[in-house]
């Protein structure tokens, strides 16, 4: 018997309190848990020094591997997700899959760009494909994968997703409010498992649909639904690694490194704060928005309320109010309190917003620190940046490397994440520098291939229908 059947599972918990726990391959399945909470693990896995130390300087997906092997449990043995990790980052364009480089004595960016879609959601989807194909293969089942996306979430979805036997995927985004490359990218592939649908909405209201869909129990059963968003446990367990590759090689656990994180959804900020539960020397956790900063001002007020409308941005990824793991973070601030997040989640939901309880913000505050960066201070970075050290980063990077200058305190090494390629936001990146970034040759070739979508309402039922009309065999 091998040593992982011999432990206890790994258990996943809501943090509404009342849907039933769950193991990873039921977790990840399952996306939004059935009481509308999110799954969390019940305890984090916390490693030794010595267990960072070995690490450092090893393959980016031994790294995977390691982080992984407690949040799985059961549900891959050692060797099947060791097959999983290899696939998904053999996709990656650069050895290093996610190369350091330095842009000030104290500041390094992460470039997390060199996957299949050009932006960091390729790391989390590349492999929560497979893990998805590879359960549902072993069940000899079929699911509907449904998502709502500001333009990077869905093109990653779909690329992971594409001619699987095993799942439909439907990814719903803001009509007319996602880059032209993000569009493309949803529309040009031609496998008929695929469904790119514009809302005439925001990215809210995207979002608002897709859990209505999973609030409503009876079509989640009969289409079998199944999400990847960032409100899938298993892609936040993903990005975790990382953060711990790129700490390792500046030094950590013996030097604290701190993160500046661009954040829309909070998963990828959360997805931090989970390599520091288990263990990994961080200092600070910076939490950078756009010009849409209720996160940024929840943490200095403690009041969580969305202003009238999402605005525009040129970081359109991160033109959010309502961040869906903002959720996870509570749950975990007020120390697991699954009543407080209900609460809170019912005020949000029907006054608009809420007040963070003393002791749950005051927890948060110790995790979190946040900066915010308007378009003027976004647009300067991107030019300044190309003039002092001649690299070109996307809108959403300079949103973080904005933010990162204003943690000039900091001792230890700060590590930016570059998020997106610059190419893949070329208008922004052009008005400020000058320079047209190209694209990798192999993209350019496929953007260029006809279009195919959808439009509908910001309407369930529309949706509900289209979704009905298109799934054909489950
Ligand atoms: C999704 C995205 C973000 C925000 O990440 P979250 O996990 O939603 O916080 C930032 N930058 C880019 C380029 C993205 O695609």
């Amino acid at each position: 018997m091998s040593k992982l059947t011999s432990l206890p599972e790994f258990q996943y918990i809501s943090t509404r309190g009342s849907a039933p726990a769950l193991n990873f391959e039921e977790t990840i399945l399952t996306g939004l848990a059935s009481d509308g909470g999110l799954y969390l693990p019940q305890h984090w896995p916390r490693w030794e020094e010595e267990e960072f130390t070995k690490l450092c300087g090893r393959p980016y997906e031994e790294i995977v591997l390691k982080v992984l092997m407690p949040f799985v449990g059961s549900a891959f043995s050692e060797e099947e997700l060791n097959r999983l990790i290899t696939g998904a980052y053999s996709t990656f364009r650069h050895p290093a899959r996610c190369p350091l480089i330095q842009l000030a004595p104290n500041l390094h960016l992460l470039e997390l760009f060199h996957g299949p879609t050009l932006a960091f959601k390729d790391f989390a989807l590349q492999l929560v494909g497979r893990m998805f194909a590879t359960i549902l293969a072993r069940q000899s089942r079929r699911v509907t994968i449904i998502g709502a996306t500001s333009g990077d979430t869905g093109s990653a979805a779909i690329e992971a997703f594409r001619g699987l036997d095993s799942a439909d995927i439907f990814i719903f985004f803001p009509k007319g409010r996602v880059s032209d490359i993000q569009r493309r990218q949803m529309t040009t592939p031609t496998e008929p498992n695929v469904h790119a649908i514009a809302v005439e909405g925001d990215f809210d209201d995207c979002q608002s649909r897709v859990k209505d869909l999973f609030n409503d129990e009876d079509f989640r059963q009969r289409f079998q639904l199944g999400a990847v968003n960032s409100i899938n446990w298993a892609r936040i367990a993903v990005q975790v690694a990382y953060f711990v590759a790129a700490a390792l090689t500046l030094g950590a656990p013996q030097r604290k490194i701190s993160f500046v994180v661009p954040t829309g959804n909070f998963g990828d900020i959360f997805a931090g704060y989970v390599a520091k539960r288990m263990g990994l020397a961080i200092d600070r956790l910076v939490v950078a928005t756009n010009q849409n900063d209720i996160l940024h001002r929840s943490l200095l007020s403690g009041e969580c309320r969305a202003g009238e409308e999402v605005l525009t941005s040129i970081s359109p990824s991160m033109d959010i109010q309502v961040s869906s793991n903002f959720e996870r973070a509570l749950f975990e601030a007020s120390g697991q309190d699954s009543e407080q997040v209900l609460t809170l989640m019912n005020e949000l939901r029907f006054q608009g917003g809420f007040s963070v309880p003393a002791k749950t913000l005051e927890n948060l505050r110790q995790h979190y620190v946040s900066g915010s960066s308007t378009e003027g201070e976004t647009r300067h970075c991107i030019r300044q940046v190309w003039q002092q050290t001649g690299q070109l980063v996307c809108p959403h990077t300079a949103v973080g490397i904005k933010v990162a200058k204003t943690f000039a305190d900091v001792s230890g090494p700060i590590i930016a994440l570059a998020t997106a390629h610059p190419a893949k936001f070329p208008e922004a990146v052009k008005q400020t520098t000058g320079i047209d970034p190209p694209l990798p040759e192999d993209i350019e070739e496929r953007l260029s291939h006809s279009e195919r979508m959808t439009t509908v309402g910001n309407d369930l039922s529309q949706i509900k229908q289209l979704i009905g009309e298109r799934v054909t065999s489950l």
